[in-house]
C-alpha cells in the first residue's frame, strides 16, 4: 500500500486521527520501569492505576520505602470513588506475594497441562479469526486503492462522497489490523513467558536489569489484574486497618479464578498477630520477656502494650496463679 497517495487525498485531521488510532497499536508500557508490577496495580476503591513511588507514607521520622499507592491527586481524571482511602503497599511484600502465586498457581502439574490446553484451544480459535481478518483486510485495502484511483477522477460532488467512504474505510483497516496484531501479541508470548516463570527461581535470586524486563514481561503475560484496598477490621474488641486484595490471571490460564490477596502477606506488620501465632508454638505460658526478646527491646512497657492488643484480639488469655499468658481456644 502507498501511504502517501492516500495522505494526498484525505483531509488532514482525517489523516492524523488514522495516525493517532495506527500509532495506538504500538502503545507498550515502559519495559525498564524500575517497578516490576507497574501498569497491573490498581486500587479496588477507585479502580486508579497504583504507582510506584518511594517515600514516607507514616510519621515524618519513617524510613523511607517503596510502595504501589493510589495517590488520587497525581491523577487528573476523577473518576471513580471521591472517599478513596488511597491504599499503600509495601513493593516488596506485595511482589513477593505475586512472585509466589505465580509459582504456585501457573506451575503446579494440573496447571500447567491446563494451560498448554488452554493455548491450544486459544490459538485455533485465533487462527480462525485472524484468517477472518485478513481476508477482510485484504479486501478493505483493495477498496482503499480503487477509491482512490476513483477519486482523482472525480468530480466535486463524488469527491466528497468517496472521500468519506474511504475515511471509514481506512478507519476499519486500522481497526482491524489492530486486532489481528492485538491477537498475535496476546498468544505468541505466553509459552515463552511460561518458560520464564519456570527459572523464576533463578531469574529472582540474580535479577539483572535484562531479568527484570525479562519477569516483567512474563507478568504482564500472565496476570489480568492485580488489584489492592485497605478497610476497617475487627478481631475481638480490637480494631485495626487491613489491607486486601485479589490476584487474577489471564483468562487463558486460570479462567475465572481469583486468588485472594490477605493482609498476612501486604498489610503493614501486626505484632499482636505475631504473638499469636509465637504463643502457639511455645509449651509454656508467654512471658512479657519473651516479647521483648522477640521485639529486640528492653522496654517492657512496649511488651505490655502488644500483649494487651493480642489479648483484645482474643488471641491470648492471662493464665492466673502461673503468670503470663497462653494461646485462647
Ligand atoms: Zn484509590
Amino acid at each position: 500500500m502507498v501511504e502517501s497517495a492516500h495522505e494526498a487525498i484525505v483531509a488532514p485531521e482525517i489523516f492524523d486521527e488514522v495516525q493517532r488510532i495506527l500509532a495506538g497499536r504500538h502503545r507498550t508500557y515502559s519495559p525498564n520501569s524500575r517497578y516490576l508490577l507497574s501498569c497491573m496495580v490498581t486500587c479496588y476503591h477507585c479502580g486508579r492505576n497504583m504507582t510506584g513511588v518511594y517515600r514516607s507514607l507514616g510519621g515524618s521520622c519513617d524510613r523511607k520505602e517503596r510502595y504501589y499507592f493510589c495517590d488520587r491527586k497525581s491523577l487528573s481524571n476523577h473518576r471513580g470513588d471521591p472517599n478513596c482511602p488511597h491504599p499503600a503497599v509495601r513493593i516488596e511484600r506485595l511482589e513477593s506475594f505475586v512472585l509466589k502465586a505465580v509459582r504456585q498457581h501457573l506451575l503446579d502439574k494440573g496447571a500447567d497441562k491446563g494451560i498448554r490446553q488452554a493455548i491450544v484451544r486459544a490459538r485455533s480459535k485465533n487462527a480462525l479469526q485472524t484468517t477472518q481478518d485478513e481476508k477482510r483486510l485484504q479486501e478493505l485495502r483493495r477498496k482503499i486503492d480503487r477509491g482512490t484511483e476513483n477519486l482523482a477522477l472525480a468530480d466535486k460532488r463524488d469527491f466528497a462522497a468517496i472521500s468519506n467512504l474511504l475515511t471509514a474505510w481506512r478507519e476499519e483497516e486500522a481497526e482491524v489490523a489492530e486486532r489481528i496484531e492485538r491477537r498475535r501479541a496476546a498468544l505468541e508470548p505466553l509459552p515463552e513467558a511460561l518458560e520464564i516463570i519456570r527459572q523464576l527461581g533463578a531469574i529472582q535470586k540474580r535479577l539483572t536489569d535484562a531479568h527484570h524486563a525479562k519477569l516483567q514481561y512474563a507478568l504482564r503475560q500472565t496476570i489480568a489484574s492485580i488489584r489492592v484496598g485497605v478497610r476497617k477490621a475487627t478481631m475481638g474488641s480490637l480494631t485495626y486497618r487491613e489491607h486486601f486484595g485479589e490476584l487474577r490471571f489471564h483468562n487463558a490460564l486460570l479462567p475465572g479464578k481469583v486468588i485472594p490477596i490477605p493482609d498476612e502477606a501486604i498489610g503493614v506488620r501486626k505484632i499482636w498477630r505475631e504473638i499469636g501465632a509465637m504463643v502457639r508454638g511455645i509449651d509454656r505460658p508467654l512471658r512479657l520477656t519473651d516479647v521483648c526478646l522477640y521485639l529486640g527491646t528492653k522496654d517492657h512497657s512496649l511488651a505490655s502494650y502488644h500483649v494487651r492488643r493480642a489479648v483484645r484480639a482474643g488471641l491470648l488469655r492471662k493464665v492466673g496463679w502461673v503468670g503470663g499468658w497462653v494461646a485462647t481456644g
